[in-house]
């Protein structure tokens, strides 16, 4: 006999407090775990798929290697400082 499963039960649920006072329990986004009626659509889609992207100078890869490099610079200079 084949086990019978609601393919639903495993998904996300809305926890968005209804005027009934009690959570929504529609099913949820995977991005902010909401339906589409409490902010499940809200928000742009980030990096390329963004319409406002250009170049990626500001993409979140971008500022996390020039923060690195900063952070590299930093030490370098603090190094050389202390040798002489
Ligand atoms: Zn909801």
């Amino acid at each position: 006999m084949t086990e019978k499963r609601n393919p639903f039960a495993t998904m996300t649920r809305c926890g968005a407090k209804t005027r009934g006072g009690k959570p929504c329990q529609r099913i949820g986004n995977k991005r902010n775990g909401r339906c589409k009626l409490h902010g499940g659509r809200a928000g742009a889609p980030s990096g390329q798929r963004n319409g406002a992207w250009r170049h990626g100078g500001r993409a979140k890869e971008a500022k996390a290697q020039r923060k690195a490099i900063r952070a590299l610079l930093r030490e370098a200079t603090q190094l050389l400082r202390r040798d002489k």
